[in-house]
């Protein structure tokens, strides 16, 4: 092969990245979902036996899951990504709604309060964007916001701010939900297009400071994390910016029990972008579900081509 055509290692490393995020957000979705509304202490007890501590994809949980299988935090991300993709590489907020709609008709195993009520009230005004409330102040916009953030991956601001809010709005209208998202996206492409570790601390800090709901750097150790969007992204942070693996961020954060599923998907995808592909531990892979393994992997690589991070 003619040098000029091979990839780049630039290249390489970024779609190394990319599929790490895809299969990070899957993997913590299956590993949390096992002690999703357990409290840390019930977690102990009933995993008394591994040393007190979850740490492997079993399945099981109040949904009953099949080991590897995945809940509405990844098949709303594969519906985003999926409509992104038809849509040519563009968040349209009607596609959204649309892809959005069509997983609800599948009768998912579980699904957000926020999304069903206002999806049920697209089906029935057509109009792609919840109305601003003060009280869809849930995580369901953010667990779901992969696809956008690796299709915008060298974007402006502006451009940014857009595609995250098409597909957000559809469900959840919510300044909280919004700054909680953007922060994520940002730390999302720094780690993608490879910035420092300060740099992701440096987003998540400036979230605090202009949230005031965002506790995350002082206040004490997150367990439980509610649904509130800042209650999860508060837990994600602590646990992300505490370890120093891929696999120590996610036994920390699914650990902490409460919506650990979510939690476990948004620190799964911050992870896998930072850690990268290659320092998944093998075992997850291997026990995710493999159709989603191979629905993951080749989103990442078809939005990264979209992006305006795509070697040309
Ligand atoms: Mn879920
Ligand atoms: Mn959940």
């Amino acid at each position: 092969m003619p040098t000029a055509l091979r990839p780049k290692p630039e290249a390489d490393i970024l779609r190394k990245r990319a599929r790490g995020a895809y299969l990070g957000l899957a993997i913590g979705d299956a590993l949390g979902a096992t002690v999703e509304f357990l409290t840390p202490r019930e977690i102990r007890h009933n995993f008394a036996r591994q040393g007190g501590v979850h740490k492997e994809i079993t399945g099981g949980g109040w949904l009953h899951l099949k080991p590897g299988q995945i809940t509405d935090d990844t098949a709303m991300s594969l519906a985003l990504g999926e409509a992104i993709l038809t849509s040519g590489g563009k968040v349209d907020a009607l596609a959204c709604a649309h892809a959005f709609d069509n997983w609800m008709r599948s009768k998912p195993i579980d699904i957000g309060n926020t999304v069903r009520r206002n999806l049920i009230r697209f089906r029935q005004t057509g109009i792609p964007k919840a109305l601003p409330s003060e009280h869809d102040a849930g995580n369901g916009a953010i667990m779901r916001l992969l696809p956008v953030a690796l299709l915008t991956s060298g974007r402006d601001e502006a451009e940014i701010s857009a595609a995250f809010k098409a597909q957000a709005h559809v469900t959840h209208n919510n300044p909280l939900s919004d700054a909680g998202g953007l922060c994520l996206i940002h730390m999302l492409h720094a780690a993608l297009e490879g910035g420092s570790w300060d740099a992701l601390k440096t987003e998540a800090s400036a979230l605090e400071s202009r949230h005031t709901e965002y506790t995350w750097s002082q206040a004490r150790h997150q367990e439980n994390p509610s649904g509130y969007v800042a209650h999860t992204l508060s837990a994600v942070f602590q646990s992300f910016f505490s370890t120093n693996s891929f696999e120590s961020c996610l036994i920390d954060i699914v650990n902490r029990g409460g919506d650990a599923d979510t939690a476990g998907a948004i620190a799964g995808a911050l992870a896998g972008a930072w850690y990268d592909e290659a320092h998944i531990p093998s075992r997850w892979k291997t026990a995710l579900d493999k159709s989603v393994v191979r629905r993951c992997e080749e989103q990442a690589e078809r939005l990264l081509d979209h992006s305006a991070l795509a070697p040309r």
